[in-house]
């Protein structure tokens, strides 16, 4: 599997240092706010990766943390008269429920910085030793990036041209501008934890040394998060880390794309910030998780709520086409013999471009592409008279369930029973659009009355009631069914 590496800037081949084994550490998020999309995407992108290692045999440990004190924490937890813990724990638990819903499973490992104190100080002891850190006059501990000679090998920033940049902000004590944090002395109303450089808390990119070490094998096998993380945050988290170890820290860096809002940039200034909750208000959450796959991770991602209605309804021909072949299969006789070779070379064919793709630095736009071929190679086999029939049929439908439950499993989505995620769906879009579902159903019960009593002038008034309404009617052999058009 080819995954792109922004170390060498290329995609290389993966290949875990010890056989059969991977250890994976995400950047989490800062716990003082409903997450965003942005932090959905990320979620969901390492998901996909995690499942996919597995699924290619891979025992995968995946560590991902939360930043549980921080400037922003405590900002809150002032403004709100609360503990920095507590406002850290809601929005853990608000993060936890998106998660779920998005059907994210849980790292393995989720640690918290507040419990990694011990650790972070230990490596602050040890990169002054070393010389790589130095504590100043008040009880800030500075990181000297001048003693790393690779500082900037990740970003490809130069270290004159940034220095060149760098202010030293007033009432700070550094030896040069680019020096960062390790350890705050702690300012009156702050959290703080005691240390041999006086009551303070630990700077944010020394959490991320800290757990990761702690909790894996070094080098870690991939490092990942968004890609505003590539700098300063993952620069520094080298520096430390391999200023600390004399080792390499990570073997792959993984960078997701940003998130954009009807082709503009997420930020505070445009007030275009979309939760996850805004938007599981207009759809089903597995809906949001398919758009955020319908791209290569590592490219931008334009959301709009027409793009989204489009995915849906991608979404939903899948689960049609699901559930008509498991209705197919019900047949109870199949006529003896194949069906033409063509139909299982180009379903054969489909189900290879999928795994390429996903090789292919985990394409996931490009499989969703396979799985589409193989929905539209399955619909074209079910209209199929002279063959739809036959045994060779009922082989290539069950073969195609098998293969969606793998596909499912890696993607995390259509793993739903489909009658229960279209009647969901169905719900869904009948609230956005102001319809009455009971109203529906005693318009429905009216039909099927007029037509028992053979009233067919009745039962059409009753569907072109229900068509204004934007409910189509379907007589099928189980009855009439509706949909939202
Ligand atoms: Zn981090």
């Amino acid at each position: 599997m080819q995954l792109y590496n922004t170390m060498t800037r290329r995609k290389e081949e993966f290949v875990p240092l010890t056989p059969g084994k991977a250890g994976i550490y995400a950047c989490g998020i800062t716990a003082y706010d409903l997450s965003h999309i942005g932090h959905a995407r990320s979620a969901v992108v390492f998901d996909v990766l995690v499942r996919y290692l597995r699924y290619r045999g891979l025992e995968v440990t995946f560590v991902r943390n939360f930043t549980d004190v921080d400037d922003k924490i405590i900002a809150r937890a002032n403004r709100e008269g609360k503990t920095c813990e507590d406002i850290a724990q809601t929005y853990i638990d608000a993060f936890h429920e998106d998660m779920d819903k998005l059907n994210v499973l849980r790292p393995d490992i989720e640690p918290r910085a507040t419990a990694y104190i011990g650790e972070m100080q230990e490596m602050i002891r040890s990169l002054i030793d070393q010389g790589h850190a130095y504590a100043v006059e008040g009880g800030d501990v500075y990181f000297r990036v001048r003693s790393f000679k690779e500082y900037g090998k990740l970003s490809g920033r130069d270290v004159d041209e940034l220095r060149a940049g760098a202010r030293i902000a007033v009432g700070e004590a550094k030896e040069d501008p680019l020096d960062f944090a390790l350890w705050k002395a702690a300012k009156p109303g702050e959290p703080y934890w005691e240390s041999p450089w006086g009551k303070g808390r630990p700077g944010w990119h020394l959490e991320c040394s800290a757990m990761s070490r702690k909790n894996l094998c070094l080098p870690l096998d991939i490092h990942g998060g968004g890609q505003d993380l590539v700098f300063p945050h993952h620069e520094n988290e080298i520096a430390q880390s391999e200023a600390a170890t004399g080792k390499e820290f990570a073997r792959f860096w993984m960078h997701n794309g940003f998130v954009q809002i009807n082709s503009e940039k997420m930020s505070k200034s445009l007030n275009n910030f979309k939760t996850i909750r805004d938007i599981l208000e207009h759809c089903q959450p597995e809906t949001l998780r398919y758009f955020l796959l319908s791209k290569q991770y590592r490219g931008p991602i334009d959301f709009s709520f027409d793009v989204l209605d489009d995915n849906e309804k991608g979404l939903k021909r899948i689960y049609e086409t699901l559930r008509d072949a498991e209705l197919a299969l019900s047949r109870p006789k199949w006529k003896p013999g194949g069906i033409a070779p063509a139909w299982t070379e180009e379903f054969d064919s489909l189900r290879k471009g999928f795994f390429a793709a996903m090789d292919d630095d985990l394409n996931t736009a490009g499989a969703l592409g396979c799985v589409f071929g193989t929905v539209r190679l399955v619909n074209r086999l079910l209209e199929d008279k002279a063959e739809k029939s036959k045994e060779g049929c009922r082989d290539l439908l069950g073969s195609f369930l098998d293969l969606a439950r793998a596909w499912a499993g890696i993607l995390g989505v259509f793993c739903q029973p489909p009658q229960q995620f279209l009647l969901e769906l169905r719900e869904v879009r009948a609230k956005r659009r102001g319809i009455d579902v009971a109203k529906i159903g005693e318009l429905m019960d009216e039909r099927v009355r007029a037509r028992a009593a053979k009233d067919y002038a009745a039962a059409d008034l009753v569907r072109s009631r229900l068509a204004e309404m934007g409910v189509e009617v379907r007589d099928t052999p189980g009855g009439a069914v509706w949909d939202i058009t």
